[in-house]
């Protein structure tokens, strides 16, 4: 498996492709920025699904383009994040220059310990980590962690924005400390991909 970084170039949010080199298709944690994932797929490959850690604009700015490109593409998220994608107000995009309100209907809801095929022997399980956002979800696959906005390693988790909510947040910090292990890879949603190795914040 694979996991490679794509960032926003004036987002700094970052989109994950998770391929496997023998599949004719790849996966992807968030869409910030379509047009830098397309870069990075050869043309023989499709999307066949993109996990959202939740709906903020920076998060989800490629979704429409993603859907419009390949049109099976399945959205996969929280009941929450899913109504954010639908409302430009919800996922703040409303007060940016390019409101953003999904074209798609291709979704399905996660929940806590979900646990979904990604390739023959690789699974994804869906932890809720809310606090950032009520719709808040991270993803384990091996031993890779895609935590979105819910932590970045050394920056304090951001609770102020509309639907966040502190005291959520420290529980869901201590849930994902309680997933890290020495081999743990963590792919936050901004900043650089930390290996975790014995470091405990
Ligand atoms: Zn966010």
């Amino acid at each position: 498996m694979i996991v490679q970084q794509i960032v926003h170039p004036s987002f700094t949010s970052n989109t994950y492709i998770i391929s496997n080199p023998i599949e004719d298709y790849v996966w992807l944690v968030d869409i910030g920025n379509f047009e830098g994932v397309m870069e990075q797929i050869a043309d023989n490959k499709r999307i066949n699904g993109v996990f959202l850690t939740h709906y903020h604009y920076d998060h989800i700015y490629g979704i429409n383009k993603l859907v419009n490109k390949f049109p099976n593409c399945q959205i996969y998220a929280s009941p929450h994040t899913i109504e954010g994608l639908y409302s430009a107000k919800m996922n703040l995009s409303f007060y940016h220059e390019t409101p953003i309100i999904f074209e798609g209907d291709k979704y399905s809801f996660l929940k806590e310990n979900d646990k979904l095929n990604l390739f023959p022997n690789i699974c994804l399980e869906v932890i809720e980590t809310p606090g950032h956002n009520s719709g808040c979800l991270s993803f384990k696959v091996g031993d890779y962690l895609f935590t979105g906005d819910s932590y970045i390693p050394n920056n304090d988790v951001v609770t102020k924005l509309k639907g966040g909510n502190k005291e959520a947040s420290k529980l869901s910090l201590e849930k994902i400390k309680s997933k890290i292990t020495p081999q743990t890879i963590i792919c936050p949603g901004h900043f650089a991909i930390q290996k975790y190795g014995n470091k405990m914040e």
